[in-house]
């Protein structure tokens, strides 16, 4: 049985025409949904026989929620999701002033392998349905009782290495007829596939792009993120330009600091002088420490002259504040925890 919510308007709508039923019925059934009804016997302006259809074609599938864990420093929850065949996901909601902020997961594991990373720990189980991302939004709007209007993707797994599908989840969380969350409001994180940013930045989405950089050099990116051996900072910062030029949006760098492996300060003024002109924002992420590694947080004054060795050389730079530091909120941590536990 397929899961309705992997459909989109135009999808639903063909398939009720060869169902011999009226298209506008497409949008009955998205706006039912769109309020939290996830049954279609309760979608009540729907005809008896469409409901009975409907039933024996589709269901209606939102991650269910196996625990949530609340920060009580900031309101951080962190959500351990289970999928339909078992598999389980992380999602993150973030309390901000400019609002409640979501961090969807795009893969089960991750196959990038970035060294600091705890996603990518066991690889990539699978990619994430378009309809499975979007139900971890539509779980957290449930959980927290208030919209949801701004969106990361951020969570495990590398958004353009299941593109279609990410794609697909894009539009419809942007949709009038959805979630109706601004283009503006979404940030889409990657570790650099250069051919589908260029793909990305034709699909006319004007998304915020953010670029997990880490380092200023390829041979020293090249020690923390595999990905740096396919593909060259060069590479990667020409589709940058590429795409500040058809979207007109700044472009975010992360750059995860780890003690005495990228934190000095002969990597800020090299980071300063490789982003010169562009059109940029650069998010300095302490790193997370996790057990599997030997990483280790820069102290908070090495942060700070990082930071300020970027601002002055006319670069915006900001500390990504700890969100949830109490609850283990560290990409992918949760999961393998609870995998572990019941191993
Ligand atoms: N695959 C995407 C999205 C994943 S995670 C990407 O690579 O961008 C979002 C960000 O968190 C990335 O910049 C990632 O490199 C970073 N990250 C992952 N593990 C981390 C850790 N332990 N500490 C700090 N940052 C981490």
């Amino acid at each position: 049985m397929k899961n309705l919510l992997d459909y989109n308007m135009e999808e639903l709508m063909v398939w009720l025409k060869e169902n011999s039923e009226s298209s506008f019925r497409a949008k009955q059934i998205f706006s039912w949904i769109y309020k939290g009804i996830f049954s279609f016997d309760e979608m009540k302006n729907l005809p008896k026989n469409l409901k009975e259809k409907l039933n024996s074609n589709f269901k209606i599938y939102i991650p269910e929620v196996v625990d949530v864990y609340s920060s009580n420093l900031d309101g951080t929850k962190k959500m351990l999701l289970k999928l339909e065949d078992g598999n389980l996901i992380e999602s993150v909601i973030m309390k901000y002033k400019h609002g409640n902020t979501i961090c969807v997961s795009t893969q089960v594991g991750c196959r990038m392998g970035c060294k600091f990373c705890a996603s990518t720990i066991e690889g990539r189980v699978r990619n994430l349905t378009s309809g499975e991302i979007l139900g971890q939004v539509l779980r957290a709007g449930e959980v927290e009782g208030e919209r949801i209007s701004n969106i990361v993707l951020m969570g495990s797994g590398e958004p353009l290495d299941n593109y279609d599908n990410v794609v697909k989840f894009l539009r419809e969380v942007n949709a009038e007829y959805g979630l109706n969350i601004g283009q503006r409001h979404i940030t889409l994180s990657t570790c650099g596939l250069v051919p589908k940013i260029r793909d990305l930045s034709n699909e006319g989405l004007n998304v915020t792009l953010a670029i997990s950089l880490h380092a200023f050099s390829d041979e020293k990116r090249r020690e923390i993120m595999p990905i740096a051996n396919k593909y060259s900072i060069s590479e990667i910062l020409e589709e940058c330009r590429n795409y500040i030029e058809k979207t007109n949006r700044r472009v975010t760098f992360e750059y995860s600091l780890v003690k005495d492996i990228n934190d000095s300060k002969e990597d800020a003024k090299a980071l300063s002088k490789l982003l010169k002109g562009i059109l940029c924002h650069v998010n300095l992420i302490p790193v997370n420490e996790i057990k599997e590694n030997s990483f280790k947080r820069s102290s908070e004054k090495t942060i700070e002259d990082f930071a300020q060795i970027l601002k002055s050389a006319g670069i915006e730079a900001t500390v990504r504040r700890e969100m949830g530091s109490d609850i283990n909120a560290a990409c992918g941590q949760l999961r393998r925890s609870y995998m572990k536990n019941k191993a």
